[in-house]
């Protein structure tokens, strides 16, 4: 494909775990990618930005981040990470340091779950929708969400996995969580089923006893959800959803918890799999690059 390269847009994901950099086009089209461990802020950011300058200036740049992360393009630390538990990102420019690499092309940042929702709303499981969430579950859990039409971003952005959650009945794990222990991310996040059953996600097997343990907690984070915002669609992606059968078992559970109360036919459809699979975030990435979304 010839592209015109006055339209050559690019794309950063900066997950907790991996970070995934492309160059594509303003519709979401990826034309070249590459993904790679998260490791220290430095040596992640120069990684992308080498990759990125060897296939020359782009147009502009779209960032989803994991979080928390100033989003609010008028504060004076926008671009920065906040207090995360990842060492030595907290207080790390995101923006500062691609700003001095690439001075002139426009940044533009949201979270990773608000861009891959995004993402989906354009072109994926929630085409169409003006109320939907996107959850990812992965090194952290968090939660894009659209309300009205909006994406949501309040005085930070939502910080879905820091909800407190039931217990589950029988469960004595304290959780990962540095702050809060057995929050909704302490208690099913990647590093969480690692720390519960001794393996990573990946490797444990659909019948695993893990996964109904892990279906009952997103079934009550999805709960609160669903009772605050009123979304059509909830969205479950992020590394750890891939795991088979999860997505019905959080349906499965999520018509128990809520007894009979919210309308049944609605629960059947509410909870899918991104139709983008695992690159709803680069696209969304891509989409904010090219304006699509940016406030
Ligand atoms: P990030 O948090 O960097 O965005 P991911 O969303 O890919 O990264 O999440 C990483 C987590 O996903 C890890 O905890 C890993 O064990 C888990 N994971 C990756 N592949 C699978 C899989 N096929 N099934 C279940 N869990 C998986
Ligand atoms: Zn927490």
């Amino acid at each position: 494909m010839s592209v015109n390269p006055s339209s050559l847009l690019a794309a950063l994901e900066l997950g907790g775990t991996k970070t995934v950099v492309a160059t594509g086009l303003p519709d979401g089209t990826i034309l070249e990618e590459f993904r790679f461990p998260t490791t220290t802020p430095d040596e992640t950011l120069d990684r992308a930005l080498a990759w990125l300058e060897e296939r020359g200036v782009p147009a502009a740049i779209g960032i989803g981040a994991f979080g928390p992360i100033r989003v609010n393009p008028a504060s004076a630390d926008h671009g920065c990470l906040l207090n995360t538990p990842k060492p030595g990102w907290s207080g790390f420019s995101l923006i500062g340091k691609i700003a001095s690499a690439m001075p002139d092309v426009p940044v533009r940042l949201d979270t990773d779950v608000n861009v891959a929702l995004w993402a989906e709303a354009a072109l994926g499981a929630a085409k169409g929708a003006s109320d939907a969430a996107y959850i990812t579950i992965g090194t952290g859990i968090g939660a894009g969400i659209l309300s009205g039409g909006n994406l949501v971003h309040g005085a930070m952005h939502p910080e879905f996995g820091h909800l407190k959650v039931p217990t589950a009945p029988g469960d004595d794990f304290g959780g990962v969580c540095p702050f809060h222990g057995n929050c909704l991310e302490g208690l099913a996040s990647g590093p969480a089923i690692l720390a519960r059953w001794g393996k990573p996600a990946a490797e444990l097997p659909a019948d695993h006893p893990a996964w109904d343990v892990e279906a009952w907690y997103l079934a009550h984070g999805i709960l609160a959800l669903l009772a605050i915002l009123s979304p059509t669609r909830i969205i479950v992606g992020g590394g750890v959803s891939q795991a088979a059968g999860l997505h019905g078992k959080i349906s499965d559970l999520l018509k128990t918890v809520a007894n009979g109360y919210f309308d049944k036919e609605m629960l059947e459809t509410l909870v899918t799999p991104p139709a983008l699979g695992q690159e709803a975030g680069i696209k969304g990435a891509l989409l904010l690059a090219g304006g699509v979304g940016a406030r």
